[in-house]
């Protein structure tokens, strides 16, 4: 990372990448051969397996998964897709790049700020087409509920596993609950590259759909036609160019590699972190602790028991060199989707947005660096 002096000591995340990483990056700029080919396809055939879903199709971001999981679900407009607020923007984006209206749901509560099944089942209609849940900082929503709700429904359950590979909810893989899961590998995620995203399903159609859509909905890509199998195509629906290039591919087939293992040094961190942040008065830190084996343990995020705090203590720990950010703003609070939808109101959501602070998390971060995190945090609340 940059080493200017404005960078703060302990910032938000961190990214180290090994040798091997940079190997396999070089040797596929030596191959020749830059998109969407064989380093993607063995990427994808590997993270299938590690999931254990039929397909992964890889595509050049997470936001690219969800609109291609909205459309494959075949929300256009006049249709409604729920989304919790307290997510990324793109979550709800894409239901607008479809056509469709995004219904904000509530979260549970602030010890437990993934989206809540029971508000999601008052806000089904007749025009609801897919429910989509995000694994908030890596810990599971209640899809084994929201499954039920929206199979007896006939909807689509969508997830935006962007926070959260390689966790898990009684033994299955998030991201394999629903119709779709989306994944992120943008560069601050558990699994980074810089930007790329993958969308995973266990229905062939939807499958075959995702493939189509990601090259302009062409009958056969570049590669194809590079080792000879066709020398022309038909183009046989509306497409994007959402395609992963295979540079990122390696890159991510590399780090796929030690995924288990940095989630594990994560969850060790994150126990650690919980036990000295339990001693912290003033704040609230979100999960069980028995929830954090089966979590990626993508960020820790707290949330400030009193409202009003939250621009001064974050102040205050810049001050001491202490990156913090708020995971997240509420979407319907956002200037574009407040004069779209004035009348949104989620008291739970946006009193967590209010008081919500991420703390300094990466592998290799130190007990040493963990200790001064949570030091200052007691002393900047003491005051
Ligand atoms: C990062 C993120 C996205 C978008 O991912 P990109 O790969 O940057 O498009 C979507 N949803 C959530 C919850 C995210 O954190």
């Amino acid at each position: 990372m940059p080493d200017t002096e404005s960078f703060p000591a302990l910032p938000l995340f961190d990214l180290a990448l090994q040798p091997q990483d940079l190997q396999a990056v070089a040797e596929t700029l030596r191959s020749g051969w830059l998109t969407l080919g064989p380093r993607t396809a063995a990427f994808e055939e590997a993270f299938a397996a590690q999931l254990g879903v039929r397909h992964a199709i890889a595509v050049s971001s997470c936001t690219a998964a969800l609109h291609l999981a909205y459309l494959a679900a075949g929300v256009g407009p006049g249709d409604e897709v729920i989304v919790p607020a307290f997510t990324f923007a793109a979550t709800a984006a894409a239901v607008l790049y479809c056509g469709g209206t995004p219904v904000f749901a509530e979260i549970a509560s602030r010890a437990n700020p993934n989206i809540d099944a029971d508000d999601v089942e008052r806000r089904i209609t007749p025009r609801t087409k897919a429910v989509c849940a995000v694994h908030y900082a890596g810990y599971a929503a209640p899809v084994d509920r929201l499954r039920e709700l929206c199979d007896e429904r006939g909807i689509a359950l969508i997830e935006d596993v962007a926070h959260a590979p390689s966790a898990s909810l009684h033994g299955r893989k998030l991201g394999a609950w629903g119709m779709a899961g989306a994944f992120s590998f943008f560069s601050n995620k558990v699994l980074s590259v810089g930007e790329g995203g993958l969308l995973a399903t266990d229905s062939d159609d939807v499958a075959e759909f995702v493939r189509s859509r990601r090259s302009h909905a062409m009958t056969s890509g570049t590669w194809d036609r590079h080792q000879g199998s066709t020398d022309t195509y038909d183009v046989v629906g509306l497409g994007f160019n959402y395609r992963l290039d295979e540079p990122r591919a390696a890159l991510l087939l590399s780090r796929l590699e030690r995924l288990e293992a940095e989630i594990a040094r994560r969850r060790e961190l994150t126990v650690r972190y919980r036990e000295l942040l339990s001693s912290v008065e003033g704040i609230i830190v979100p999960f069980e602790d028995s929830a954090v084996p089966t979590s990626s343990c993508y960020v820790i995020p707290i949330m400030l028991e009193r409202d009003g705090l939250q621009a001064q203590v974050s102040a205050e720990l810049r001050e001491r060199g202490i990156q913090t950010s708020i995971f997240y703003p509420s979407i319907h609070r956002f200037s574009a989707y407040r004069e779209r939808f004035p009348d949104v109101s989620l008291p739970v959501t946006e009193l967590a947005s209010r008081t919500e602070l991420t703390l300094p998390f990466y592998p290799h971060m130190t007990n040493d660096d963990q200790d001064r995190v949570a030091t200052a945090l007691a002393e900047v609340l003491a005051r």
